[in-house]
């Protein structure tokens, strides 16, 4: 709000709202565009009762992109720096390759048909391909 800002932008695309299991809930449910609309007015409510001012919270779910259709978006903007972003649930001077945020970034460049240059620690495991060391990246 103090600098201006016009827009927000997270990272919460369509895998994360798919309905989990068998129940019909989004996996994750404060991804959904749902709640980023209703962060909008709780802004809009909280910080500019008066006048026309907002703050658009955007992203890729809103725009029903999924990872790998987002991550094509951004290495078509911002080529190789889509390797200098950071996915791991830990800290560390690479991505640890076992954590569920590692196995998802790792299938995202798959599924796009980018090759996974993100330095892992242990190589992530999401296909039988990975196993056999087949999946295109090591
Ligand atoms: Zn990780």
């Amino acid at each position: 709000m103090t600098i201006g800002a016009g827009i927000v932008i997270y990272g919460a695309q369509l895998d994360d709202i798919a309905p989990r299991g068998d129940a019909m809930e989004p996996r994750f449910p404060d991804n959904t565009p749902d709640t980023a609309r209703a962060f909008e007015e709780v802004v809009r409510v909280a910080h500019f009762p008066v006048g026309e001012r907002k703050i658009e919270i955007w992203s890729p779910a809103r725009e029903g992109l999924s990872k790998s259709e987002n991550l094509k978006r951004g290495y078509e903007i911002a080529g190789d720096l889509i390797f200098e972003t950071w996915s791991c649930y830990l800290s560390g001077e690479a991505h640890c390759g076992n954590c569920d945020s590692c196995r998802e970034r790792h299938r995202a460049f798959i599924e796009a048909g980018i090759a996974d240059r993100t330095i892992y620690n242990v190589h992530p495991i999401v296909s039988d391909k990975c196993r056999l060391g087949k999946c295109g990246v090591r």
